[in-house]
């Protein structure tokens, strides 16, 4: 008996081939044990066996309830998710394990005007499929060797989302903001160095297609004393966005040579006003992404810009919408907020009309609810009414 406890004793006894008896007092607490401090490549069964995934059309629901709009980017992106973990499962799992198969990651990326709901759709798969999620700026990143932080901070970010948990931070989300911001600037590669484009670009690309990286668990700069954490990005999903200004020019070029090319007869009508629905690998390399980092980025997919009308659902239909929160707020103090459906249509259009976009619904928000709920907790009456004038008089 592996304590030396007597059978009379233990709660159950496991006995082996051999004669040699376990308890099970002594498995939990093995088990406990390897919890705790397992090595590197264990397997325990709580992280590593596969988890169910979450199908495309399960993705794409429950970023309905968050997200307005955007169709196609959320049935492309629920496909590439969905896609993604199976992949991670498959490889996990070494009964599926087919080595002479290699599934490769598809990472995505996202182009669309700022504040269209890019960040959104990837913060709200990441908590949906509860991995750790981290959210970069490309813009700050420089290649090793220059003033800025370097691309492996992204990594260091993720870690500290997941605790410090590397086994969790290999399976997380990463969002990397303004990708367009390292493009290259000219169309001439490197005749002087890019030190924020194309450099940044070329030491991103180990990151997107998955190597062990040496990451400074603090962050900041590498130093040869630090200590660092191998972190393999094979199984990290990187979700790229930007908005890519000025590459409808591009896709209009691309477009307008190949209709006066070969085949010009057969070819669709093109929706103009709307190209960037056509953006392709093409035009990203002519904006001044390098090929590599196009080649690492398989799905591309774009988002479209919001009207009054998508402005409009986004203040009242989301699970968590700006107006269903100031509801709540009242609600806690025992009153009932009644907002004129005028005063939404007033809040849209001021938003439009500073271009503020989505983004800008929640300050004009603040500015016409602020007084409200000053007001509100004092007076005697069970409603509180925000009409027109209430929030046109707090508008400026
Ligand atoms: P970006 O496309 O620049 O990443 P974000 O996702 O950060 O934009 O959007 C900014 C804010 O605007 C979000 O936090 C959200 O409140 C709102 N928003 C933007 N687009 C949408 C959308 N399609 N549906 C719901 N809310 C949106």
């Amino acid at each position: 008996m592996f304590c030396g406890r007597s059978e009379a004793e233990v709660p159950v006894l496991l006995r082996g081939n051999n004669g040699a008896c376990i308890c099970s007092d002594c498995v939990k607490m093995a088990g406990e044990y390897l919890q705790a401090n397992a090595p590197r490549g264990y397997k325990s069964h709580s992280s590593k066996t596969s988890k169910k995934i979450l199908k495309p059309k399960e993705i794409h629901a429950a970023l309905d309830e968050y997200v307005i709009g955007q169709d196609r980017a959320k049935r492309l992106l629920s496909v590439a998710v969905y896609n993604h973990y199976k992949r991670v499962n498959a490889n996990l799992d070494s009964d599926k394990k087919d080595d002479s198969l290699e599934l490769e990651k598809s990472n995505v990326l996202m182009v669309g005007p700022t504040g269209t709901g890019k960040t959104l759709m990837a913060r709200t798969i990441a908590k949906l499929l509860d991995v750790p999620f981290a959210i970069v700026d490309a813009t700050v990143l420089t290649e090793a060797g220059y003033v800025g932080e370097d691309v492996e901070s992204i990594l260091t970010r993720l870690l500290q989302e997941a605790d410090f948990d590397l086994e969790r931070a290999e399976r997380g989300i990463v969002f990397i903001d303004e990708l367009d911001k390292i493009a290259r600037k000219s169309d001439n590669p490197s005749i002087t160095r890019d030190v924020s484009g194309e450099g940044v670009q070329q030491a991103m690309l180990k990151l997107l297609e998955g190597t062990v990286v040496n990451v400074p668990p603090k962050g900041g700069r590498k130093h040869p004393e630090q200590e660092f954490i191998h972190v393999n990005t094979q199984n990290i999903l990187f979700i790229c966005g930007g908005a890519f200004e000025g590459i409808e020019r591009k896709i209009a070029q691309r477009m307008n040579t190949q209709v006066i090319g070969y085949g010009a007869g057969n070819v669709k009508a093109v929706d103009k006003e709307n190209l960037l629905q056509y953006v392709n690998a093409q035009d990203l390399r002519s904006y001044g992404l390098i090929p590599e980092i196009i080649g690492r980025l398989p799905v591309v997919t774009y988002l479209d810009q919001l009207d009054s009308e998508a402005l409009k659902r986004i203040l009242t239909e989301p699970k968590n919408a700006l107006m269903r929160q100031y509801h709540k707020m009242f609600e806690l103090d025992g009153k009932k907020l009644v907002v004129d459906p005028e005063v939404l249509d007033f809040i849209v259009q001021t938003s439009v009309e500073k271009k503020l976009g989505a983004r800008g619904l929640r300050g004009i928000c603040e500015q016409i609810m602020t007084d409200a709920m000053y007001e509100a907790p004092s007076t005697e009456q069970d409603t509180f009414h925000v009409t027109l004038e209430y929030a046109k008089a707090r508008i400026n």
